[in-house]
């Protein structure tokens, strides 16, 4: 199948070979899982075709089983009950969990190239010693057996979530741990983001005749199973259990759900996908899951308009999981809390959103999880403002107050912190989601707007698929700006400096006046500035840094000399008499995420 991935690539126009040196490795899955659902159980086989990219010789391997984490005593309880914070504390639940309530993902066997090999299990990772070495260019086959008890969904994954609903099943297979230029990415899971190798995956699963499944992926010969897919072949007698086969190309994950009661809807989309909506028939669910709909395929419209064509022929909302959860070609959103049709659409706004950069870009979300929640959490701001006509002037505003909060705490951590180990849950809420959230809308800032769209834009075109990094990010924003920006990334992301530039002086001298503003703190950041005269008019300067190289589009403001950050202050002359001037404001539309802005205005 690895022509349709090939082909999926060429669709969204990039070219594996469009970065020199670049390589990522790559597995194609084959699995068919018999699930008895009277014990939440299944039994797997697991054929992975692995491919060697990279430059190295690969003497082990490594899978995730996501599964080991929910049982008490595992690493993620224990990060859960050392967690500073009281709010979403895992290790209550998984500790007064039942044993039958456990999660486990036991290894029968495993093969490589029909050779039985051996293999370690610690706890969520499986630790594999190849038989023969895997050398650059080569692929080799890994044949496993597996048994899966599902957990009582304690978080993101299980058995009957507080919908009710059956099967949530996401991280639900022994996956293959990522292996980039910077080694393998082994991560033990304490509950929150992921990181997987890019394949196609053919997934069958069999299971009692009556549950529908949702899926990432095409159901193959849907005429044979009906369940809202396709109308049932009459000649088609089902047993007791049904054999889905879904086949997923180009994709780094797989999830699926289960329920007896789902509703199923398919709603096309104009030059897009077929949007597939899954929810369970009652009462209150109805209503809010019909009504949301449109604005779901508004949502997904948007962001293929404005990031890029998404470029697959499927994309399903289910209801499943615990709250709204992200995955290949689909997303899980509950139902419970959101019986309200506009409450669904902040979570599924943003869920959807995420299919650009969890997804189609796929950032390792572990390392640089602000890169996926904090992007995603920007656009979909601004796809609500659209969508709702909130005609907000800073579509995430909310995300500068969550920031600003957090900075004046005094806990903030930098961006780098690995996404599993911030000091706090709420560290990690408003680094990743706020602070990445307002690096983009500072950017447009500083670059300009129509710039900050066109980064987006080229950003998808250049990286998608390939797991793109930080530097990869900021790189396409220099390219489409033509300002160096280096310092923006590495100050934003890498420390925890502030920023707060301050309106110090109006000095009025005869004819002129002079304007003299100060840096306060140590980030740097270019300066608008406004100034309002008594008459009421007004002007807009721009004030670059030197650093930059340049500046933005200008647009009606009046170009200045740039600041050397290094310079703590900055004057310039006003060919006019003090007294004329009203104000002068610094960022009158409040795009930079300043500590301090009482200062901004004089
Ligand atoms: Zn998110």
């Amino acid at each position: 199948m690895k022509n349709l991935f090939a082909l999926i690539a060429f669709a969204v126009g990039f070219s594996m070979n469009a970065q020199a040196g670049y390589w990522q490795q790559h597995a194609d899955y084959m699995m068919a899982i018999d699930v008895d659902v009277e014990n939440f159980t299944y039994s797997g086989e697991q054929s992975l075709a692995y491919t060697n990219n990279s430059p190295d010789t690969l003497q082990r391997v490594f899978y995730h089983l996501y599964y080991n984490a929910f049982k008490p005593g595992s690493g993620l309880e224990a990060a859960s009950r050392n967690a500073y914070s009281d709010k979403r504390n895992m290790s209550k639940n998984l500790l007064s969990l039942e044993k039958d309530d456990w999660g486990d993902v036991k290894i029968l066997s495993l093969k490589q190239d029909g050779v039985l090999i051996k293999y370690a299990t610690k706890e969520t990772i499986l630790e594999v010693a190849l038989a023969t070495p895997l050398l650059p260019g080569k692929s080799t086959t890994l044949d496993m057996s597996f048994f899966v008890k599902v957990p009582s969904l304690v978080r993101r994954a299980g058995k009957n979530n507080s919908d009710g609903v059956a099967f949530s099943m996401a991280q639900w297979y022994p996956k293959l741990c990522e292996y980039d230029d910077q080694g393998w990415h082994a991560n033990p899971y304490l509950g929150r983001e992921f990181y997987g190798v890019w394949g196609d995956f053919d997934v069958t699963i069999s299971i009692d005749k009556d549950y529908t499944v949702a899926a990432s992926g095409y159901l193959q010969s849907p005429e044979k199973i009906g369940h809202g897919y396709a109308v049932l072949d009459p000649d088609v007698v089902h047993g007791e259990k049904i054999s889905w086969r879904f086949i997923a190309p180009g994709v780094h994950d797989f999830s699926w759900a289960a329920d007896p009661e789902y509703i199923h809807d398919v709603v096309p989309i104009k030059d897009g996908p077929m949007m597939h909506f899954f929810y369970k028939n009652e009462g209150p669910y109805l209503k809010s899951w019909k009504e949301f709909q449109p604005y779901a395929v508004e949502f997904l419209t948007f962001f293929s308009n404005n990031i890029g064509k998404y470029p697959y022929k499927q994309y399903s909302v289910i209801m499943a999981g615990d709250g709204g959860m992200e995955y290949a070609m689909c997303t899980f959103i509950t139902g419970s809390g959101y019986s309200d049709y506009r409450r669904l659409l902040g979570v599924t706004s943003h869920e959807i959103a995420h299919t650009w950069f969890q997804f189609l870009l796929a950032t390792n979300e572990s390392k640089h999880a602000w890169m996926d929640e904090g992007f995603t959490s920007y656009i979909d701001d601004v796809a609500l403002n659209a969508a709702l006509n909130l005609n907000k002037t800073v579509p995430n505003d909310g995300a500068y107050k969550g920031y600003l909060r957090w900075v004046s705490s005094g806990l903030e951590e930098p961006l780098t912190t690995h996404a599993d180990r911030f000091k706090f849950n709420q560290g990690y809420g408003a680094s990743s989601y706020d602070k990445g959230s307002v690096f983009l809308s500072q950017l447009g800032y500083i670059i300009g707007e129509e710039n900050l769209s066109k980064t987006l834009r080229f950003y998808f075109k250049k990286w998608a698929f390939k797991h793109p990094r930080p530097y990869d990010f900021i790189r396409c924003a220099e390219l489409v700006s033509g300002l160096e920006l280096d310092w923006y990334l590495m100050d934003w992301a890498q420390t925890t400096k502030q920023i707060d530039y301050q309106v110090n002086s109006i000095i009025g001298e005869g004819s002129s006046t002079k304007i003299v503003l100060k840096r306060g703190r140590q980030m740097p950041m270019p300066i608008d500035l406004l100034v309002v005269f008594k008459d009421g008019s007004s002007q807009l300067f721009n004030i670059p840094l030197t650093m930059m190289r340049g500046n933005k589009p200008l647009g009606k403001a009046v170009l200045l000399d740039s600041w050397s950050w290094a310079q703590p202050f900055y004057v310039f002359d006003l060919s006019v008499e003090k007294e004329n001037i009203q104000e002068v404001v610094i960022d009158p539309l409040g795009f930079t995420a300043d500590v301090n802005r009482k200062n901004n205005r004089l």
